[in-house]
């Protein structure tokens, strides 16, 4: 190995935090606890890190996998196959729990592809699982995806399963929402949290990360320095956004339509929003809306920003020109009022208010810009 070398494993973009540090110790010490708890906000990094657990428990090259999974041999390809990497670990000794899944009842099919809990019947599955000898490893991994969604009967069975856990297994859970989850349940959890990556180190990995997944960044700097800004230290988000396009030109999207919707009439709209969710919300309608306000709140509070002298915090530096012509056609008053009201949208459609009224009362409050000189 030479100096410049890497060292083998790789923990990811939470290699040198304590997150990192703490599995590396965990696996050096051969004591990784029955139940891991990996908690932080959406998008910083926890499946991928839940991922590269089980990679480094099973992965082939075992002197070095105390550092982190190698991501090459057979073991760690099967769970992590960066052609296909939406694609759910590909080994028998791995499962992944999560709502939407099918159990083994087939009478429950219907019922459960459209869920968005973990049902009492998946841990019944996941009961007789875990009572199996490994297939193929020494380990078997349980990942649970989030572990905030049980259904009650399901989570005081899980908690039975925590509690005496066969040697051969362990469980990973993650969450964005540890408060959601029984005390009793995490108690019995060693705990990591991950927390935003500060932007020295999410740039650094992103350039190496882009490099060994073959994903392309923008080459134009301010373009590049906004999908930093964009992505707020998540290298989770990066990793998804990234690779199902350009972020930057996506966003740009999202704000044109911001902009339209702003100079438009009232039919024009509601017309938009009955678009964008349809009749009647779906799970996929609602996330779509859940991506638009996150967009509406960083383009309105650019405008704010603007507004009140702090352009150094812009998060679409790419498109300064345009904050500072539309920022003057509005008063301070008017953007922090409407900020808010966006704040209070997103919160009732996270809480699953009928996101097609929620949006259209946003819609309608829309402050109207003063016409340009
Ligand atoms: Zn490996
Ligand atoms: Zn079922």
């Amino acid at each position: 190995m030479t100096a410049s070398a890497q060292t083998v494993g790789d923990w990811g973009p939470h290699a040198a935090s304590l997150a990192g540090r703490t599995l590396t110790a965990m696996l050096g010490s051969g004591r990784m606890p029955h139940a891991l708890l990996i908690a932080g906000p959406s998008g910083v990094g926890k499946r991928d890190l839940a991922i590269r657990t089980a990679q480094a428990m099973l992965c082939e090259s075992v002197e070095q996998r105390s550092d982190g999974p190698c991501r090459e041999c057979r073991n760690c390809r099967r769970l992590h196959d960066p052609a296909q990497p939406s694609l759910d670990p590909q080994h028998v000794d791995i499962e992944v729990v999560r709502p939407g899944q099918l159990c083994e009842n087939r009478e429950h099919d219907n019922r459960h592809a459209r869920e968005t809990i973990i049902p009492i019947c998946a841990i019944r599955r996941l009961e007789r699982i875990v009572t199996l000898t490994p297939f193929e490893a020494k380990q078997r991994v349980i990942i649970i995806d989030p572990a905030d969604v049980f259904h009650p009967a399901a989570s005081d069975a899980f908690l039975k399963t925590l509690e005496e856990p066969p040697d051969s297994v362990h469980f990973i859970l993650i969450t964005a929402q540890q408060e959601l989850l029984p005390e009793t349940i995490r108690s019995r959890c060693r705990a990591l949290t991950l927390a935003p990556l500060p932007p020295k180190q999410l740039d650094a990995w992103i350039d190496r990360w882009s490099e060994t997944e073959q994903v392309s960044l923008p080459d134009d700097p301010e373009r590049r320095a906004e999908l930093g800004r964009l992505a707020r230290g998540r290298p989770g988000w990066l990793q998804v956004n990234l690779r199902e396009g350009d972020p930057v030109t996506l966003r740009a999207a999202q704000i044109d339509d911001a902009v339209r919707i702003a100079e438009s009439d009232r039919a024009e709209r509601l017309n938009w929003s009955e678009q964008l969710v349809g009749r009647a919300a779906t799970p996929q309608s609602v996330a779509n809306v859940e991506l638009i306000l996150e967009a509406w709140t960083d383009w309105w509070r650019d405008l704010w920003l603007q507004q009140t002298d702090q352009a150094d915090g812009l998060i679409h530096i790419s498109q300064r020109e345009r904050i500072q012509r539309i920022a003057a056609l509005y008063d301070q008053p008017e953007l922090s009022q409407f900020l808010e009201m966006i704040q209070r949208t997103r919160a009732l459609v996270r809480r699953g208010v009928n996101a097609r009224l929620a949006l259209d009362v946003l819609l309608l409050n829309i402050p109207a810009p003063r016409e340009s000189p």
